[in-house]
């Protein structure tokens, strides 16, 4: 698929995290696949192999951002308030080799065609994308003509996107978000897909009941949703935290850049330490892209602001300059976790042979200074090297 001016690439001598830590290794790259990691790894003279020094310099597997608004969020203060589409580079430097595409609220101008269509351009410029079908809203927008069959047809597809608690929504019945588990569950099995609800969760004070209705009223398991945003208040991460104890995911959006951001990364960090739940379950995204508008009690608008997905690197510095988390718990977050999360973790969110070669490599300071995805260098000294069709 993507051209490289070298099939092999050596990284030589970088302090590797898979992400558990591995140690000062040498990784090779064949084509778009991590081939070798070992400690002073052999280059035969036949071989034309491109040599790159990182030591001093921290390896990690590509972030995984499951939540982005490829195509724009927003037309919640109308037209002029809808958020154009996402560029290549703006992923790319933010380190995110694989991302997950979703609408919002508006399924009226935005659809999934839509954004399939820019998931398979992100596919064809070098970065691995996938996408939910549905929006905020039931019924849900669809390719197909059903949630069952995009899941189970569509290749980029991985589950459905729906609202709760969230005066935006659709006020779904039980009945209704059952009947879509169930449509999402059985075109995962069909297509072979994890077949997540991803569940966007609002400011509404019923939080998580509808998923928890769901669950104890029919047989879906809790494992079929995901749930986001659920870090936006203090009682909603305490009801989350319950979830994860019962077996469930959530995802947590990284915190905006704010004059709080840091304050409120160590208060996430403190609950989810403290609450002792197994951080495996926990992911965390970017709603990059997305509009955030501020309602006030009376559900009138009264700001705007869009989400960044350079707050998924952030929010890890954060976490591990702060000593809140280790940097391999911290990395799981955006790496291991959502990859197993969308059943990916053969090729994705770890380092180990034969995986994909995405590939970010962090300075000392956790800085961004290099990007690979699919083996490709895309981002040199935090500079984008290669850029999307139209930048
Ligand atoms: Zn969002």
């Amino acid at each position: 698929m993507m051209k490289h001016s070298f099939p092999f690439t050596l990284l030589r001598g970088g302090t590797l995290y898979a992400p558990q830590p591995i140690g000062v290794k040498d990784l090779l790259i064949a084509g778009d696949r991590i081939a070798r990691m070992g400690e002073s790894i052999d280059i035969p003279k036949c071989l034309e192999v491109s040599v790159v020094d990182v030591s001093k310099k921290i390896v990690v597997p590509g972030f995984i951002d499951l939540h982005v608004h490829l195509i724009g969020g927003g037309g919640e203060a109308a037209s002029a308030s809808r958020v154009p589409e996402i560029p290549f580079t703006m992923l790319s430097k933010a380190g995110i080799t694989t991302v997950v595409g979703t609408l919002g609220t508006d399924n009226l101008t935005r659809c999934p065609q839509a954004l399939l269509a820019k998931v398979k351009a992100l596919c064809a410029e070098g970065l691995s994308s996938y996408m939910y079908t549905g929006s905020y809203h039931l019924p849900s927008v669809t390719i197909t003509g059903s949630v069952k069959g995009d899941i189970a047809l569509v290749e980029e597809i991985v589950g459905v996107k729906v609202a709760i608690s969230d005066h935006r929504s659709s006020q779904p019945a039980v009945a209704e978000l059952a009947r879509l588990a169930s449509e999402a569950r059985v075109g995962g099995m069909l297509g072979g897909k994890p077949g997540i609800v991803h569940v966007h969760v609002g400011e509404g004070s019923h939080g998580l009941d509808p998923i928890l209705a769901v669950i104890e009223q029919t047989e879906i398991p809790i494992g079929q949703f995901l749930p986001t945003h659920v870090a936006r208040s203090a009682s909603l991460l305490k009801q989350g935290i319950e979830f994860v104890k019962q077996g469930g995911y959530i995802d947590i959006t990284a915190p905006r850049d704010s004059l709080k951001w840091e304050e409120e990364i160590l208060s996430i960090a403190q609950t989810l330490q403290e609450s002792g739940i197994d951080l495996s379950r926990v992911t965390i995204s970017s709603d990059g892209n997305g509009s955030l508008p501020q309602f006030d009690k009376k559900g009138a608008l009264i700001g705007m602001a869009t989400g960044d997905v350079a707050s998924l690197g952030r929010t890890l510095k954060g976490l591990v300059k702060s000593g809140s988390l280790p940097l391999p718990q911290a990395l799981q977050l955006i790496t291991s976790n959502p990859a197993n999360r969308l059943g990916l973790s053969a090729v994705k969110g770890h380092l180990w042979e034969g995986a994909d070669a995405d590939l970010v490599i962090l300075d000392e300071d956790l800085r961004i200074d290099k990007v690979f995805a699919h083996g490709r260098l895309l981002v040199d000294v935090g500079e984008a090297v290669v850029r999307g069709t139209f930048e």
